[in-house]
Formats: structure tokens, sequence, C-alpha cells
């Protein structure tokens, strides 16, 4: 705990100590005869004053100098000196041991972060103190005992392993800085919200975080979804542990396998979900199908749309509630402080820990790039060589199709007046400049090189004339360096429009054709926010179209995978959806009862944020239990969310989606930051897209998500856009270590959150942080895999049972 002697050393000592300089004592009194002394000498600067009544070697050198007589001279610096901080006088003393300190008009010798940072640590280090100077021998003894008790009750839970570091305590019964009718209030409206979450999570089989389905277990029976929906219990960690060991598929390939044949089941769109209406078993005969009419379509469930409804409508009324906003508000700061306090108290046993571990460091923790665009996975550097070598030795390709006829890549780079020599990154023209801040139509333009959509067409799509080979060929080589580094990984978004039904096929024979997998990437399905596009083409009637023609396939795949092989060999390297566009687009409509049903939403209008989601959402609920029941990998919802727009994207994200990419506005809306960090949902941030979009990168909230304990991880979203090294995670990495001052254990707990949040299989999740990482806390984390120090671990954990425990048992009274 922090040195108490300074405190002291201020209020104690000083005050005690008999003034041993004439000169400031006469000053003193020629002060009180004088107008304007009557603000220097007031008792509020009566702690300013001590400063002189000390032994101050500034004083004294002041008096030898100036001498009694000069008073004018003396009275202005006595004035100067009045604005001086009160720090100055703390750091004073302890910086003069550690030789930091300066004469206040001299240039400092160390520069001015170090001071300020001492400063700083002398300030929580008085804080401290304080907090401890209160007790009584008989308040330390209950604290420790309430210590030992939250640590049988919650850390021997899991029989974790408690690290040697500094605490923090906190006494005094109630410890959340509220009233306890406020503390009540809160905590009932918050703890209902966790529990909505939960109940949508365990709907869909995602994952939600078992410390916090823990804690809400005890404020009511009923919050324990688990219980509730026992029939659709995610298989646990421990499940697959006695599976065969991880194999590479440099042995065996993922798309090298069995296509199991049809279950029988016949499904049909009620109301824009997917529902399994009846089963024909028999499916040995040919054509004579016995239908059976007794298939319950309860054996998989769906949301109930109205549930829905009034589950948003708490979560929208949370986010805007007054006294809500304020707890959250001071719980956020407080999350702060203690993070300041614990770096303060444990940074160099943090660094200690570390450095005990063999072999690992940074360098080789293994780092999921959690969030990239498959088209734009490549630098621009990269993309420019790729088409000068394309040009250099396949310029007779036939690429694509001119009026009616094939033509080559040669006649393609004549009809657009350009050699291969002409080219440079300026020309290509594909990172994004301070033009495109807040204007993401001219972002959505850089994905053309040289402005041509043609090019795009030919080199950045997976379904054009080539069948998509120059961008499979592209994509495989930035895949090769991701596996030559072997620690970097990547979850690659790669698109389906719902424009038509055939697009999940050429898609999977794309991938099976070309031999798309790897170790270290799996694939996240992007669907863009574009109906009022398509319905304007006539490519679709109505919302339900765009559904059916994302959703019939997988259905139709999952029932019978034999109808689509390919399909079903592609899904099991999908790891789930994405949800995609811009989000500052006006939305006129909210979704609410009054919304039309996706069958008749045919008007040209977009709809809203939540309405894609949900219908996403409830027709991937569905899948899931289709295929856990065939034994097949389920699906999660990661969209895109809170990069701008309105805050309430976050409220359908916060209960539909397992995690998200960006989160910035979860700085606005503190009730909801507080709720992302109860329920410990991921948060893929991207600082340096934000900063050529929606905010400049010393703005990001991202170093105080960290600190607060969100789980966030860092990636790149467009490495063509925004990066110029051929390792955009590792330059992603290192401007936020640098601009930040990012720990080395920071660094590692942010590789170690992009593991947990990424959609790898648990297999290998487990070969990669060790097998018990999904228990909680420390017993969930192992250093030799991670580099992140117990300490770093326990802290976190500790800090989320705190502040769970305080709120689940005010919710209980
Ligand atoms: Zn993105």
């Amino acid at each position: 705990m922090a040195d108490k002697s300074i405190v002291d050393g201020v209020s104690g000592q000083v005050e005690k100590r008999p003034n041993s300089l004439e000169f400031p004592e006469k000053s003193s009194q020629t002060a009180e005869n004088s107008r304007s002394n009557e603000r220097v000498f007031s008792p509020d600067s009566a702690r300013r004053h001590r400063f002189f009544a000390g032994p101050s070697k500034f004083a004294a050198v002041v008096g030898q100098v100036i001498g009694p007589k000069n008073h004018n001279v003396f009275q202005t610096l006595q004035e100067t000196l009045e604005v001086l901080k009160d720090e100055a006088e703390v750091s004073r003393d302890s910086h003069k041991k550690e030789g930091l300190w300066c004469h206040p008009f001299e240039i400092p010798r160390h520069p001015i972060e170090q001071i300020q940072m001492k400063n700083e640590e002398i300030d929580l280090e008085r804080q401290q103190s304080k907090m401890i100077e209160g007790l009584t021998p008989d308040d330390f003894s209950e604290i420790e005992q309430v210590l030992k008790k939250d640590k049988d009750d919650d850390l021997d839970h899991c029989a974790e392993r408690l690290p040697f570091y500094q605490r923090l305590s906190i006494s005094g019964g109630d410890i959340s800085g509220v009233s306890i009718d406020e503390l009540q209030q809160a905590a009932k409206l918050l703890v209902e919200a966790l529990f909505i979450r939960s109940k949508y999570m365990a709907m869909s089989m995602q994952s939600f975080c078992s410390t916090t389905a823990r804690k809400l277990k005890t404020v009511h029976e009923d919050f324990d979804t688990e219980a509730h929906y026992f029939h659709l219990k995610r298989p646990s960690i421990d499940d697959d542990l006695d599976t065969c060991p991880l194999q590479p598929f440099s042995i065996q390939s993922p798309y090298d396998i069995e296509i199991p044949g049809d279950c029988g089941y016949i499904f049909e769109m009620i109301d824009g979900v997917y529902h399994i209406t009846a089963c024909k078993r028999d499916v040995s005969g040919d054509s004579d199908f016995s239908v059976s009419d007794s298939a319950q379509p309860v054996m998989h469930p769906a949301p109930n749309l109205h549930e829905f409804f009034e589950d948003q409508n708490i979560l929208l009324a949370l986010s805007t509630h007054g006294p809500i906003k304020s707890f959250a508000h001071r719980r956020l700061k407080y999350l702060d402080s203690r993070h300041s306090l614990h770096s303060l108290l444990n940074e160099n046993r943090e660094l200690a820990a570390m450095k005990d571990v063999p072999h690992r460091d940074f360098y080789n923790v293994r780092k999921v790039d959690t969030h990239v665009h498959g088209a734009s996975c490549m630098n621009h550097k990269h993309l420019l060589r790729f088409i000068k070598r394309k040009m250099k030795y396949n310029a007779e390709d036939l690429v694509t199709v001119h009026e009616g006829r094939e033509i080559t890549l040669r006649e393609v780079f004549a009809m657009l007046k350009l050699t291969p020599y002409d080219l440079s990154v300026d020309r290509l023209d594909v990172h994004a400049d301070r033009n495109t801040f807040h204007r993401f139509d001219k972002f959505n333009t850089k994905y053309n090189p040289v402005g041509e959509s043609r090019l795009r067409e030919i080199f950045l799509k997976t379904d054009n004339h080539i069948n998509g080979r120059y961008f499979a060929e592209m994509l495989k080589e930035v895949i090769a360096d991701l596996e030559e580094s072997k620690y970097q990984n990547a979850e690659y978004r790669i698109s389906i429009y719902g424009r038509a039904k055939n697009e999940w096929d050429i898609l999977a024979s794309w991938a099976v054709q070309h031999n798309m997998y790897s170790d270290n990437v799996r694939w996240l399905i992007q669907i863009p926010r574009l109906y009022d596009i398509y319905h304007s083409k006539n490519l679709v009637n109505n919302f339900q179209d765009m559904l059916e023609n994302i959703f019939h396939p997988l259905f139709e795949a999952t029932v019978n995978p034999q109808a689509h092989p390919d399909l079903h060999k592609f899904l099991t390297q999908v790891i789930g959806f994405d949800s995609v566009d811009d989000e500052s687009k006006a939305e006129s409509h909210l979704f609410s009862t009054k919304s039309p049903l996706p069958v008749d939403w045919n008007n040209t209008e977009n709809p809203p944020y939540a309405y894609y989601l949900y219908y996403l959402y409830s027709n991937m609920v569905v899948l899931n239990h289709l295929r856990k029941e065939r034994g097949f990998n389920t699906f999660v919802l990661r969209p895109h969310c809170g990069e701008a727009g309105p805050a309430h994207h976050l409220v359908s994200a916060f209960m539909l989606a397992e995690n998200i990419s960006h989160g910035l506005l979860l700085r606005k809306v503190p009730a909801l930051q507080y709720l992302y960090y109860l329920a410990q949902i991921g948060i893929a941030m991207s600082p340096l897209s934000n900063n050529s979009l929606f905010l400049n990168y010393q703005r990001n909230p991202l170093p105080d998500f960290l600190g607060r304990g969100l789980m966030i991880s860092l990636s790149t979203d467009d490495p063509l856009m925004f990066h110029f090294t051929k390792e955009p995670l590792m330059e992603e990495y290192s401007i936020a270590a640098q601009v930040w001052k990012l720990s080395p254990c920071d660094m590692s707990e942010l590789a170690r959150n992009s593991v947990v949040m990424s959609g790898f299989e648990n297999k290998v999740k487990r070969h990669w942080i060790g097998d018990n990482y999904g228990k909680e806390g420390t017993a969930g984390n192992d250093v030799t895999k991670t580099n992140v120090p117990d300490i770093r671990v326990a802290f976190r954990h500790e800090t989320l049972v705190e502040e769970l425990s305080t709120l689940c048992t005010a919710a209980r009274v």
C-alpha cells in the first residue's frame, strides 16, 4: 500500500515545525497592512502559506537575494508563487529523492511527461493513503474477513491460483458511491439487461461471459439461462477435451470430408424467419416421402418478435435513463482509477512475471486480426505489384466481357489508357486520405483501383469472368505471409449480398476450387445493408426476398449437404455473419411493433439497422439448432456496430451479437459501456481506420476502454486503405503501443483477448492459449502461452467479480 509518510509530511510535520526564517514572517506582517496582500495571506491560502513557513530552500534563497527591504519585488514573487500548485510542495519532497525535482523557474532537467507522470503517481498515492487514514484496526480486520469471504465465494470457485500482488480494497460497507436507493434501482435494471442478453445468447448458442452468468444466477433462479434453455446448452469446453489432437490443414484439408445425406426436414420462411415445418424422414424411397405432421417446429426455437420489442424497450429506456447514466459513469470512473492504481502498484511485478517466462514474448503470442475485410486485406503496394506482375506475365488472360466479347487484360489496360509503367501507389489511389474523413461514400470508392470499378471487378471479386482466380491468388500470398509469421491469424470478411440465390454456391465453389483455407484463417460472411439499392434495380421485390437469398441455400445445405457439397465444405470454415455498411446514414424508421414484416417491406426505403440485425439473428438461431442437431459447426453474429450513427445500434448488438467491431460510440453512452463491460462483450477496435474515417487517433477511446477492463482487441479493418507494411496487424499494435504508451503486458492482454473473442475452434484456442482458457480468472490463464502475467488476469477477474457482486447483491434485496 502507499507510503503514509507523504501525507504526514505535508500536514503534520510542517505545521509543527517552528518558523526558522525571519524574512517570511516579516513579510506577512507587511502584507497584513497592505491592500493587495489580503488575498495572498487569506485563510484560504493558509496551506500555501505553510509552504513558506517550511524549511524551504527556495524561500531561503529568495530571502538572501532580495533582502528584507525590497518589498515590492518580493510581493510580486510571492504572488507568482501563490499560483504554483499545491502539488509542487508534495512533488518536491518526493522527487528530490529521485533527483526529479528542480527549481520552479528553471527548465526541468527531466522531460515534462516524466514529471507529470510522477505528479500523477503522487496524487494517486495521496488518494490511497487518505483512504487508509480513516480506518481503525477493526476496520482492517473486517476488510480481511470480507476479502477472505469473497475469495471463498468467488475465487476458490474455480480453484484459482492467487498470485501475490498489491490488491486494492475499498472498505465501508456501501462501496458504490451512491445512495442505497439509487444503487438498488440501478442494480435491478442493469441485472435485468444482463439477463436479457444472456437469454438471447443462450437461444442462439453464442457465448456469454461465464463469470457474469454465475453471478446472475445468484439474483434469481429464473436468471439461470442455461437451466431455462437446458436443451439448447452449448457444448462446454470440456466436452471436446478428449477428441483427437489438433490436425494442421497441411496434413488434412478441411475440404476433404465426407458429405452427409439428407435429414429429411422441410423448411419454410414464415414472417421473415425460416422454420422447420415438417419432417420427411423416409428418404430411402426416391420420391415417396412419408411426410410426418407430428414433427415439432418447437425443436428449433426462434425468438418471439413481441418479446424482442419488450426487451428492446427496456434496454432503450435504460440507456437513456438519467440515474443509470450517472451511476454507470461513476462506476466507469472508478474502474479507471482502480486500473491506474493497479498499474502504479504492480507494473514492475507484472513486468518481472513476464520476464520470468522463458521463450515467450509479444512477438510469439498468438494474435488474431478480429476484423478485416478480405477484399482489402493486402496493402496497396502488394496490390500494385500483383497488378504489374499480371500485366507482365499474364496479359493475354481473358479477364472480362466487353460488349459481348471476351477481352484480355492487355485490352482492358488499353481501354483505360494505362500501361504498367504508369502505375504507382499514388496512381492506384486506394489509400484513405484526409478527404475520406466523415465521407464514407468517398471511402467506398477507394475500393476501385485507379478509380476504375472494372479493375476492382477483375482483381478483388470472387464472382467474375475468371471465377475470382486473381483474387484467390492474391489472398493466398497474404495468407502465406500469415503462415510464415506463424503467430498472426485473421478472420476475413467475404461478401454475400442477398441479390440472388446462387451467390453462396459461387462463393463456395471459388473457395473449394482454389483451396482457400489455412490454419491461420477463418471466414466471416459480411452482408451489406443494401436492400434499397437491390430493390431499385428490381433484383428483389421485398426484404423477405433478400432474406431468402441469404438463408435458403444455407438451410438447404444443412438439411441436405449433398445438394450443395461445396457449400457444405466451405461452411466448415465459416464462423459467422457480419453486417456492414455506413452506420452514419440517416434512419427514418424505428424498428417497432408498427414495422412491416419482411414480406411487406416492399418500398424503396432501407430497413433500419435493428431490423437487419433481428432478422439475421432470428434465422441464424433456427439454422444453428439445425446444424447442432446434425453435428455441424454453428455460427455467431459479429456485426460492425457503434462506428458512427445513432447509439441505439449498440442496444441491438448488446442483445443479439456475440461481439462487435468498432464500438466507438460507447464513449458517449456510459450505461451501455458499463453493460458491455459487465457482459465482457468483445469489441474489435481499429483506431487507424477510425482515424481516417470518423475519429482522430488521439481521441480514440481504446486506451480508456482497455484500462476499465472492457474486452478489447486490435484489428486492421482495411489494410489496403490504412496500412503501409506487410504486417498490418503488427503495424496497428506498434502505433497503438507508441501513441498510448501501452506496456508489454497491455499488448499481450490485447492479443489474448483477440484469441478469446475470435471464432477459431475451441481445439485451436486451447492449443494457442492453454487448455483451460475458458475457466474464470487465473485458472484460465497459461502465462507460458499468453505471456499475460497472472497478476493482470487476477486483477481483471477480481475487479469484475466485485463489480458484479455489488450489483447482484443490491438487485437481490
Ligand atoms: Zn470493417
